[in-house]
């Protein structure tokens, strides 16, 4: 087997359970693996740290596995490591919807596969778990007898990798277009061309946390890809709810998700630009709302960019507390990675200084514990999911 010897003052956060190894952390490489081979990584002592899968094309030269000697990596601890998720998942209640893997957060470095009922999406973003994917297809046979399993690799990460973006079947065809139930909603999720594997689990239990906020609420939603938070809105008791995509592919299936759920009469959607509509309207002083809803997409991957981020932030959130009645709730998510939940709550205390508002926290919390965070390892914490009553 090759092997990867560290040197002697590396991060202590290898050993502290983290399984990204940076190629400045190697003294040496014993052998001469291949991209997405596997290798025994040991310490500068000779002490074993663990095994993992290879890449010298990328700055993390190794992805740990596991940190046991005599484990083999082979398609009986992918069906394992799979069995073990999906039983962490049932553990939190987990039965129908779910991520079933969370990459880093599992243990599966890069691997992501959300349950769908009966139907699996996966994404494989680098080359060491892309060579185990007919594994890990099988691996979800035996455990599930699964209807279907979908690819969405279009992901531009995965050229980092040397791998190719692409998207398709990994079993037999079958329709792409499904039906989950979430909440005792229904809602259309579009396996093959929604955005990222087709629909947001990670705000599968935050959703609920609007339930009593919203009874008899004018309710104005913005960035709804599927309308999802709108449409509990109505099913919670809202009077009425407005929401608002730049997507008109969105737009759409979010009125087919109002008319599935019978709620099409309370909910409806419409293409708009958020930032400019948030912009016009919270200087009309004829609009307000009970409650205002927004849940952007990440607005940047890169710390070179992350001023423009913060100014986002706060643009939409000081627009939003300004289209709000007295005594009305803020609900506002972010997902960019590289805003921390502390920068997040000052960027909107920032922005209720600047709207004269003041707030009252309700709720403040992360991603739903299907994409575990793991402490210690900081990116895994990505959602921050705010509700603020505003005065
Ligand atoms: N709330 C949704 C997820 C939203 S994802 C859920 O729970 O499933 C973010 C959405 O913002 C995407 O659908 C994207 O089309 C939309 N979006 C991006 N930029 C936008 C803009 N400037 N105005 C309105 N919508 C925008």
């Amino acid at each position: 087997m090759n092997k990867v010897h560290l040197k002697k003052k590396i991060a202590l956060r290898i050993a502290n359970g983290h399984p990204w190894i940076f190629v400045n952390e190697v003294e040496k490489v014993i052998g001469n693996p291949a991209p997405a081979e596997i290798v025994e990584v040991y310490y500068y002592d000779g002490k074993y740290a663990g095994t993992g899968y290879f890449n010298d094309q990328s700055q993390i030269i190794v992805r740990l596995l596991t940190r046991e000697k005599n484990i083999e990596i082979n398609k009986a601890f992918f069906v394992q490591k799979i069995k073990e998720c999906w039983a962490y998942r049932q553990k939190l209640g987990y039965i129908e919807n779910c991520r079933l893997v969370y990459g880093e957060a599992d243990g599966l470095p890069q691997l992501i596969i959300d349950k769908f009922s009966d139907y699996f999406v996966i994404q494989t973003l680098a080359m060491g778990i892309d060579k185990w994917k007919p594994d890990i297809v099988t691996a979800l046979q035996t455990i599930f007898s699964p209807k279907g399993i979908y690819e969405r690799n279009d992901v531009p990460v995965r050229e980092l990798e040397g791998l190719t973006q692409q998207k398709g079947f990994l079993t037999e065809l079958f329709d792409t277009k499904i039906i989950i139930n979430e909440n005792g909603l229904r809602f259309l999720v579009d396996i093959e061309n929604g955005q990222k594997t087709g629909y947001f689990l990670d705000q599968q239990d935050n959703r609920r946390a609007i339930k009593n906020i919203v009874k008899g609420a004018d309710v104005l939603g913005a960035f709804t890809y599927t309308g999802t938070f709108e449409i509990h809105a109505a099913h919670y008791g809202a009077r009425s709810v407005l929401g608002l995509d730049i997507s008109q592919s969105a737009v759409d299936q979010a009125n087919k998700n109002a008319s599935l759920n019978g709620l099409e009469n309370i909910v409806k959607f419409e293409t708009a630009n958020a930032f400019d509509i948030l912009k016009k309207w919270s200087k009309d002083e004829t609009l307000s709302y009970d409650v205002v809803m927004l849940d952007p997409p990440a607005f940047t991957k890169s710390r070179a960019t992350i001023e423009k981020a913060i100014t986002g932030y706060k643009e939409i959130n000081l627009r939003g507390m300004k289209l709000l009645r007295k005594g009305g709730f803020l609900v506002t998510s972010s997902c960019t990675n590289l805003v921390k939940p502390e920068m997040f709550l000052q960027i909107i205390e920032s922005a209720a200084k600047d709207a004269r508002k003041k707030l009252r926290q309700v709720v403040f919390q992360p991603q739903s514990p299907d994409h575990p965070i793991i402490r210690g390892m900081e990116n895994t914490h990505y959602l921050k999911f705010l509700i603020v009553e505003v005065s």
